[in-house]
């Protein structure tokens, strides 16, 4: 029996080599072929030239008036010309690189050209040639490689669709097809590869979309359903007077937003099921207190609690930060890094293993081989964004039903959350402490880079600290390190010996780099020359300014995250972005960042204006790939779809309802997704 899990080779004209050409395309089985989606369609109407725009893709029917001529220039390339006579009016046609054309053409016949039109020139820059006898309006163009060729694919994607068509079934249930005026699938099929107007094309696409949203948010659904098993095991029956005693011991009052997901958290860890929580708070909103709250709450039921951090500075930091909260509440609490000495560690480990420590705080080291836990209840992932899903696993797994807490301050627009973090709970903190002073923030230009600097000498002379940020140069660490040495150069001549500078870049040893900001925090050096490695949470109360080259090179929401390094202490704090964009674009992103404190937003912005491809470092981070469908530009489709999708999968017998048996057999030899 055939059925669209066959290879593409059941198809006429599908030897050993065309397979292996249409694998390399991503089409193995006759269901790839089908829905190996057109990247636009050409219309293949005749166009009146008169009503044209100019650089309009037009179909044009005319005389060949002169002699078509090919020169050739190199060895590859090479222009035909000739005139082309369309009612009464001549225009010149030329092909670039595609000298065999001249065959199909000849004086005083009748040719159908496809191409660009240039109105001024009176010319058009051809495509294709056109059959006289073709007859579909729209030509649908796809992706293809040299080995497999436009007419190929088409042919092949006619071939399947006749054999194969009546086989394609709706997996989306009837009554969202009505309630969105979905086309079945069948038809979408049919639509997408051969549409009868580009709006049938169109409203196929739309339904093609909702159709792959809704089954990726069927898969996270479900996986969340499954992960939200009971378990006994996890639940954290804490004490909520010391939790109490602890919110009123701290030397400020937590904001609204803090109490909030304080209360999401608690509410979480009380439940027998184990939770998977991403806590999202702009730079400076108060994570660590929050992290607090849910670690002492983990204590008070006699479990464990540990905290991640990407680096041993912050890792330092947050032990300091620890020992001072939990300073009344009888916390025993170690550090665990890669820097620990053999001997501390060998007098720790077995304190951990007994339950003796409550709290391990540390770097990658939590999770090694040699690290065993009494009970860890609650793994806490700061910085979470820079570990990879297997470490933050990894540690995970060192206790049984461990509740986790992953923290970021990496704004994820609502509209990559869902994507991204569609199978685990989100709380997020939403306002600043009262009584910060936001950061202002300037964009100038680097010919007004010397007031910048005047600027700076101004702020070190009434004792503040300075970052200088120095230009980033995508993947080139020693190019990012030869620009950060010739501007520490610089800076040297400048302030010295008046204030110090120090250095800090990527090619440095941790440890080298971890001194470099231990001196800085204590004062040793007044300016902090650096490339982007400073941009983890560490605390320097006393520096108040940033100054940025290059600014433009960088994304807005990593901006944002290193000007998060200042304005932690009371002074007005200021970051200065020297930049000079090329473009509309770069420009617009300046001004956003200049005038906006507001990480979610920006980062939002920055998906508008430059694309999702762009985001630095979200295509490692575990963005899915979609097929056709675009998690930016059609968000309202993924929002519907993913609700749709949480409303069948909450109801725990929905694979027995008839209207979704299509769906639940798809979903059961589908259900590859792997998420953390
Ligand atoms: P982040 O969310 O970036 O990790 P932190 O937890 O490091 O931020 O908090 C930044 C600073 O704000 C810390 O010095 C912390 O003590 C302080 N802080 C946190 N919450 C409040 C609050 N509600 N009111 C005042 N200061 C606060
Ligand atoms: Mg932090």
């Amino acid at each position: 029996m055939s059925s669209l899990s066959d290879p593409v080779s059941v198809l006429k004209g599908v030897g050993q080599r065309r397979q292996i050409a249409l694998n390399k395309l991503g089409i193995d089985t006759i269901n790839d072929l089908l829905t190996y989606f057109p990247r636009r369609y050409d219309d293949l109407s005749l166009k009146d030239l008169s009503t044209a725009l100019d650089g309009e893709r037009v179909t044009v029917k005319g005389i060949v008036i002169t002699a078509p001529t090919v020169v050739f220039f190199g060895r590859k390339r090479s222009r035909l010309s000739f005139r082309l006579k369309i009612n009464d009016d001549i225009y010149n046609v030329t092909f670039f690189n595609q000298p065999w054309l001249k065959r199909q053409l000849s004086l005083e016949s009748e040719v159908i050209v496809f191409g660009t039109f240039n109105q001024s020139r009176n010319q058009i820059q051809g495509m294709k040639i056109l059959s006289q006898d073709q007859n579909d309006a729209y030509d649908s163009i796809y992706p293809v490689n040299k080995e497999v060729k436009q007419a190929t694919i088409k042919h092949l994607i006619k071939l399947a669709f006749e054999a194969y068509g009546g086989q394609l079934v709706d997996i989306v249930p009837t009554s969202l097809r009505k309630k969105y005026r979905l086309e079945s699938f069948h038809d979408t099929i049919q639509n997408i590869h051969f549409p009868e107007s580009p709006i049938a094309a169109k409203k196929a696409f739309r339904t093609a979309k909702f159709m792959e949203f809704f089954l990726f948010a069927m898969k996270i659904q479900i996986l969340k359903v499954t992960r939200r098993q009971e378990d006994p095991q996890a639940q954290i029956k804490y004490n909520p007077q010391l939790i109490q005693s602890f919110k009123d011991q701290l030397s400020f009052q937590l904001t609204d937003s803090q109490n909030k997901v304080s209360h999401e958290i608690l509410t979480d860890l009380q439940q027998p099921l184990a939770m998977n929580r991403l806590l999202q708070g702009d730079v400076g909103s108060g994570k660590t207190v929050v992290s607090a709250i849910a670690i002492l709450a983990t204590i008070s039921a006699h479990k464990q609690a540990a905290i991640m951090a990407p680096t041993e500075i912050l890792a330092e930091q947050h032990a300091n930060n620890f020992a001072k909260m939990f300073a009344k509440f009888n916390v025993n609490i170690a550090l665990l890094t890669g820097d620990t000495s053999a001997v501390a560690r060998r007098a720790m480990l077995p304190r951990i293993k007994d339950g003796e420590v409550n709290l391990i705080v540390g770097t990658h080291a939590l999770f090694q081989d040699q690290v065993t836990y009494d009970n860890l209840g609650l793994a806490v992932i700061d910085e979470q964004h820079r570990f990879g899903v297997h470490q933050r696993q990894a540690l995970r797994k060192k206790g049984t039903s461990t509740n986790m807490l992953a923290m970021t301050a990496t704004p994820i627009p609502r509209t990559l959350a869902i994507t991204m973090y569609g199978d685990m709970d989100v709380s997020i903190i939403n306002e600043l402490p009262k009584g910060r002073k936001p950061i202002k923030t300037s964009w100038i230009t680097s010919a007004k880079t010397e007031a910048a600097i005047r600027f700076v000498k101004k702020q070190l002379q009434s004792g503040n600290q300075i970052y200088v940020v120095t230009p980033l140069i995508e993947e080139s660490e020693a190019v990012d390190m030869k620009n950060a040495v010739a501007i520490y150069e610089r800076f040297k001549a400048i302030f010295e010996p008046n204030f110090s500078v120090g250095l800090l870049h990527g090619r440095m040893s941790n440890d080298e780099k971890d001194q470099a900001m231990v001196d800085f925090k204590n004062n040793q050096f007044q300016v902090l020359v650096a490339t982007t490695v400073i941009e983890v949470g560490v605390d320097v109360a006393n520096a108040n300014t940033m100054l940025i080259f290059d600014a433009d090179h960088f994304g807005l929401a990593q901006l944002h995250q290193l000007r998060g390094r200042v304005g932690r202490g009371s002074t007005q704090s200021y970051c200065i972005l020297i930049a000079d964009p090329k473009n509309e674009i770069g420009k617009k992103r300046m001004k956003a960042i200049a005038s906006s404190t507001d990480g979610f937003f920006l980062s939002q912005k920055d998906l508008e204006l430059r694309g999702q491809g762009d985001i630095t470092g979200l295509k490692q981070s575990g963005m899915p790939d979609f097929k056709v469908a675009d998690p930016v530009g059609d968000l309202n489709i993924l929002t519907v779809a993913n609700q749709e999708a949480r409303e069948i999968a909450i109801d725990r017998n929905w694979q027995k309802k008839p209207e979704n048996v299509q769906l639940a057999q798809y979903l059961k030899f589908n259900q590859t997704i792997t998420t953390d």
